[in-house]
């Protein structure tokens, strides 16, 4: 029988600080449909997360958003691809293993206010549920429920039932049971989507005072400028690839499979789908793209003939 050991799996102890890498390579995920027909979600990410690193994920709905955060999680596996948290392959793993990398090393708020918790459970006994994976040794080196309440200003609702909660507090709450395992990734979709401006402002300022007090590895999904820019890397999905990267306020095109580019989106409307261009390096760092323009008959069509 092959053991833990054998495979070369760290499950990672409680308590170890510090986030884990994630590395992305061709990963593709097909949805069948009842009708029968495959849904393509996403099409060949190519993502690389240092640990500890901090990254917003944005773009259009439909663009994979969601997809990609399940599948880092461990909640589903790709349908192509290769997915890595540290050393160990995610996509190849069985479900015992991904069961256990889901209740212990990684944290995944799902997209709603709903689905997180247990609903007709008070606050303290949400986290007993989120921590039901640990052993008594890991239970007891983790922080106290109280103070984990206090983390998230939620010590006098510890005795409360979730469903009499507002919706920023059952999002502080969520955070507090996603971070009550000390995971080492943290994953949450659309976290503050539906909250006011305070409570938006105040769950992001937790996330990110937990990744700094833990080393935890973050990644959120939001359609939120205001979210976004408290993240010194964002990643844009178009289509179901990765179309562009944003590096400390810089914004740049992703070069992804077979050389296919993104257009930036302000300028897609005006070089619209079908448009003839042409590509001629000017340098060695440098290419220019041009489309023939109506003055100039050298560069039509009825110039060739
Ligand atoms: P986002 O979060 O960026 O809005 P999703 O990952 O939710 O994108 O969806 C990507 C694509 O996959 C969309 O076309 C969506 O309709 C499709 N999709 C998502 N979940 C399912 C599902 N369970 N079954 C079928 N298609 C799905
Ligand atoms: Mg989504």
């Amino acid at each position: 029988m092959k053991t833990e050991a054998d495979n070369g799996l760290d499950i990672g102890e409680l308590g170890r600080p510090g986030g884990v890498g994630i590395r992305c390579q061709g990963v593709v995920h097909l949805y069948r449909t009842f009708e029968g027909h495959d849904v393509v979600a996403l099409q060949g990410v190519d993502l690389t997360i240092q640990p500890g690193e901090r990254v917003a994920f944005l773009g259009p709905s439909g663009s994979g958003k969601s997809t990609l955060l399940t599948l880092l999680g461990g909640i589903q596996k790709p349908s192509a691809g290769r997915i890595f948290l540290g050393d160990d392959e995610i996509s190849r793993m069985g479900e015992r293993y991904l069961a256990r990398i889901r209740s212990r090393r990684v944290s995944t708020m799902l997209q709603g206010s709903t689905r997180n918790l247990l609903p007709y459970a008070t606050a303290r006994q949400n986290i007993a549920f989120a921590r039901l994976a640990l052993s008594s040794a890991e239970r007891r080196g983790a922080l106290l429920d109280t103070d984990l309440l206090g983390r998230v200003g939620l010590e006098q609702q510890a005795d409360q039932v979730v469903s009499t909660m507002s919706g920023g507090q059952r999002q502080r709450l969520a955070l507090a049971c996603a971070v009550s395992t000390s995971p080492q990734l943290l994953l949450a979709d659309e976290p503050t989507s539906q909250l006011s401006h305070e409570d938006r402002d105040h769950v992001i300022e937790l996330l990110h005072e937990l990744g700094d007090d833990l080393g935890t590895t973050i990644v959120v999904v939001t359609h939120q400028p205001e979210v976004a820019a408290t993240f010194p890397r964002t990643v844009t999905m178009k289509g179901g690839r990765v179309g562009a990267e944003g590096r400390d306020g810089a914004e740049y095109v992703v070069i992804g499979a077979e050389g296919v580019v993104h257009l930036p989106t302000h300028l897609a409307a005006e070089w619209p789908q079908g448009t003839l261009v042409r590509i001629e390096p000017e340098d060695f760092d440098r290419l220019v793209v041009s489309r023939p323009s109506d003055r100039d008959p050298e560069d039509t069509w009825e110039g060739d003939r």
